[in-house]
């Protein structure tokens, strides 16, 4: 059962989210971990504001440009991904010549099939990585975790993983990929070892991020580059970081 929830409370868009992970779950797609991952996403949203800072900006802006510039960019999506933001997934996808792979900690087959379902419902012509097409391993990661699309995160040069698990970022990094992960906690290892760290909501990052694609799609690689090599990512976790205990001190009234 869906709660209806009227436009005018405070937390609106917050609890309208937590329902579409809590559909996803009644539907068989999100697993009862990710609700837990999302309780802990919500929890440093709400220490950041629930808007996009500067520093993420500027991370999106990075993204966007690697994205463009690479060969085989991959945004991987879990069940997660598939019920807050499916459409924009697919409207990335199509702006950077991604391709879409479904790759989920909890691995099943139906899980799989449900999350292409609901990525073919809106709009995205290949999906990879369900069944058979998950046909390689990354060899440093336990059981089902490690199988990928050799059409996509085996071969790609980039990929984008919003609300992933730290190990398999890890691995990722391991196996030379250029990581983007868009995570609100910029202490996770995740967010840690990522080349580019996008600290804002996947609600908020993928339309920001479908904007600057349809400005920066008009660029020419040096132009990109440029953005991409300015860019710190180091710099900008300090910065995160910073920002919050600023917030904090101030909300604290120092
Ligand atoms: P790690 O494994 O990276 O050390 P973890 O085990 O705490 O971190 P995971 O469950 O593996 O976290 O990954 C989920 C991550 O996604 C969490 O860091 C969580 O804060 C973040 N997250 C959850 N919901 C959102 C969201 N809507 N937007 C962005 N990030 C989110
Ligand atoms: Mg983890």
């Amino acid at each position: 059962m869906v709660i209806k929830i009227p436009e005018t409370h405070p937390r609106y868009k917050s609890l309208l989210y937590r329902e579409k992970i809590v559909e996803g779950y009644h539907e068989g797609y999100v697993v009862l971990q990710g609700l837990i991952a999302h309780g802990r996403g919500e929890c440093f949203d709400y220490i950041l504001g629930e808007e996009t800072i500067e520093e993420a900006y500027e991370a999106e802006k990075a993204a966007v440009a690697k994205l463009l510039l690479s060969r085989h960019p991959v945004i991987s999506v879990n069940g997660n991904v598939a019920a807050l933001v499916p459409g924009e997934v697919v409207r990335l996808a199509e702006l950077t010549g991604a391709k879409i792979e479904v790759n989920l900690f909890y691995r099943t087959r139906e899980r799989e099939e449900k999350i292409a379902d609901i990525l073919r419902r809106h709009g995205a012509r290949e999906v990879l990585g369900v069944g058979e097409d998950a046909d390689r391993t990354i060899e440093e990661l336990g059981s089902e975790r490690r199988r990928v699309s050799s059409r996509g995160i085996y071969i790609a040069d980039t990929v984008l993983i919003p609300l992933e698990d730290g190990d398999r970022a890890e691995a990722l990094k391991r196996l030379g990929k250029f990581i983007i992960a868009i995570d609100l906690n910029p202490l996770s290892r995740t967010a840690q070892v990522a080349d580019i760290t996008i600290v804002d909501n996947i609600v908020r990052a993928l339309p920001n991020m479908i904007k600057l694609a349809e400005e920066y799609i008009n660029l020419d690689r040096t132009s990109l580059e440029n953005i991409v090599s300015s860019y710190d990512n180091k710099a900008i976790l300090s910065r995160v970081l910073r920002y919050i205990r600023d917030r904090l001190g101030e909300l604290a009234g120092e």
